[in-house]
């Protein structure tokens, strides 16, 4: 937090330094190894998040062959411009999934992405958007949209096989509890311990992975009220704190 001198910000245990909120899928084993599906979908990004680039760098992410936006708030779109960088490596378009609503914001807040100037010009993101209208394939692998609701705004969870990745969530409707079913890996929001108008809390996040049953949970999204080290002390059994740089195979 820009200003702040609590213990969690002057801490220095690095899973207390905290970017911003997003993950990659990398589907069909490790970046090092032949893929068999080596032409194909194999690196999936979830939300572009302000600290990209920074992030990309850190975790040395070298592809990118789609992304996925959970929804339009600053804090998960406003690395988009970083991907040029993917299309300069990769030279093709790069598939952007969203809802309709994060779709039209997108190209609001990039209207230079979106409706670019005629003619020749550079260093300007070449994407193809998708409307997510149900559950859709990337590399082999079915990914469920998962509708939450983030305050009152109906945003996006995805699930891929047995795991979850719900970000950004204070309310999980009735319809989509059976889309979360058998989910074994979970992250999900939980910003502190206190309630939130748009965030689950410690206690709320809790409550759902319980009933969602699954047998490794994650929180992310957390906010500087929460140590990393003291906070998974007091967390049940297979429940933990997600921090930068984590990688779980699923
Ligand atoms: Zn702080
Ligand atoms: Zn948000
Ligand atoms: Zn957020």
């Amino acid at each position: 937090m820009i200003g702040c001198d609590c213990a969690v910000c002057r801490s220095t245990d690095p899973r207390d330094r905290r970017t911003r909120p997003s993950i990659r899928i990398e589907i069909g084993g490790s970046a090092g190894s032949a893929s068999p599906i080596a032409s194909a979908v194999r690196s999936v990004l979830v939300d572009t998040s302000t600290d990209l680039r920074a992030q990309a760098l850190a975790h040395d992410i070298r592809r990118v062959d789609a992304i996925l936006f959970t929804h339009s708030h600053a804090d998960h779109v406003m690395g988009l411009d970083e991907v040029r960088r993917y299309n300069a490596i990769q030279a093709v378009p790069i598939a952007c999934f969203a809802d309709a609503q994060t779709l039209a914001d997108l190209a609001r807040t990039f209207d230079y992405v979106f409706n670019p100037p005629r003619g020749p010009s550079g260093g300007v993101p070449q994407l193809a958007p998708f409307r997510i209208g149900g559950p859709f394939s990337l590399g082999g692998v079915e990914f469920v949209p998962v509708p939450i609701m983030h305050g009152r705004r109906p945003i996006l969870g995805f699930r891929v096989e047995s795991f979850a990745y719900l970000t950004d969530c204070s309310h999980i409707p009735d319809a989509s509890w059976p889309l979360l079913a058998g989910v074994r890996t979970l992250v999900i929001d939980a910003l502190r311990d206190f309630p939130h108008p748009t965030h689950f809390s410690v206690p709320e996040a809790l409550d759902a992975a319980a009933r969602i049953g699954s047998e490794r949970t994650y929180f992310t999204h957390i906010c500087h009220d929460l140590s990393h080290a003291a906070t998974c002390a007091r967390l049940p059994a297979g429940v933990e704190l997600a921090y930068d740089g984590l990688v779980l195979d699923v």
